[in-house]
């Protein structure tokens, strides 16, 4: 039996109508309108592009939204100045650094000096830490996609093995922990793999949900999988370029043969992708409405 293929341009799609929504309420309501600043330093292709769509989705949903570009030889002191004078900005719910930055910028610090109230890409360790215990915070987008994405297509989360590929602290590490938090859409048993993993293979067959985060085409291939597991996809591998001179994506899974053994698959492009953007922008119109309470 074929995958059903988990559509996140869908998903996205229904939460970015509720998003709209809830933004012409907080206009009408309270006079609020959500905030973002996206920060792009220097001219990276993949960087503008990613920041260009957030900025067109803030648009189409109604928020104030502002696109700060600065030269790729801008200071670090500088920089955290920008920040600084976007941490005390009303009109200024979400703060996003597009990363990666320059190599004479620490991204650490960059990080560091958003404010955690204002930290919507959920990376600042008050925000990781608040993950951690379970407390409110901002969850990181792309994790936070992942978790929509099986809660809104019925995946059942509880007691499922789930095993992720990949220990990063953008995926792999947050989403393992948001699976296992004792909560709805979690409570899930979790086992990470990383590239010093001795047998991958052993692990990713036992799984009932599948998320792989590594950064490499095909890492998984069918062999590597049970029949009737979920497998999410997060992986975004540039390889080649269309004649019209598009870049030619894949995941880091062997969709084809995959999902010929899965019970549902997300694609890429088209699965995990969308999802993030729209995150980005559910944790501003949060932090907006974070404001209200005081
Ligand atoms: P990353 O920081 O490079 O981390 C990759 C992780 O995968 C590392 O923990 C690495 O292990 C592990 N790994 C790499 N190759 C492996 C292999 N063959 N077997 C087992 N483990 C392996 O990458 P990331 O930032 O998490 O991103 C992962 C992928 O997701 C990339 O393709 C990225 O473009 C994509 N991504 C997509 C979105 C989206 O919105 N769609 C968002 C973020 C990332 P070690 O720790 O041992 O090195």
């Amino acid at each position: 039996m074929a995958a059903k293929i988990i559509s996140g341009t869908q998903v996205a799609k229904e939460i970015r109508e509720e998003l709209k929504k809830e933004v012409e309420e907080l206009k009408g309501k309270h006079n609020l309108v959500p905030g973002l600043v996206t920060i792009l330093v220097g001219e990276n292709p993949a960087s503008v592009s990613y920041v260009t769509a957030k900025q067109k989705t803030a648009h189409e949903l109604g928020f104030y939204s502002v696109q700060d570009n600065q030269p790729e030889d801008i200071s670090e002191e500088t920089l955290l100045a920008l920040i600084d004078k976007y941490n005390k900005d009303d009109s200024i719910h979400g703060i996003l650094v597009q990363l990666p930055l320059p190599k004479h910028i620490d991204e650490t610090k960059v990080i560091y000096a958003i404010d955690p109230d204002k930290d919507v890409d959920g990376f600042h360790p008050v925000n990781v830490g608040r993950l951690m215990i379970g407390a409110k915070c901002f969850l990181p987008c792309t994790p936070h996609g992942i978790q929509q994405l099986l809660i809104r297509s019925g995946i059942e989360t509880e007691g499922a093995e789930v095993v992720i590929v990949g220990r990063s602290n953008i995926v792999g590490k947050p989403i393992a922990n948001m699976l296992m938090q004792k909560k709805p859409g979690a409570n899930a048993t979790v086992t990470v793999c990383h590239t010093r993993t001795k047998d991958m293979a052993f692990h990713t067959k036992r799984a009932d949900i599948l998320i792989v985060a590594a950064g490499a085409p095909k890492a998984v291939t069918a062999d590597m999988v049970k029949e009737g597991v979920v497998v999410i996809d997060v992986g975004v591998n540039r390889i080649g370029k269309s004649a019209s001179g598009k870049a030619i994506l894949c995941g880091d899974v062997d969709f084809d043969a995959v999902k010929e053994k899965a019970s549902a698959i997300t694609p890429v492009p088209g699965g995990v992708g969308p999802m993030t953007i729209t995150m980005l922008m559910l944790n501003t119109v949060q932090a907006a409405k974070n404001t209200l309470e005081g």
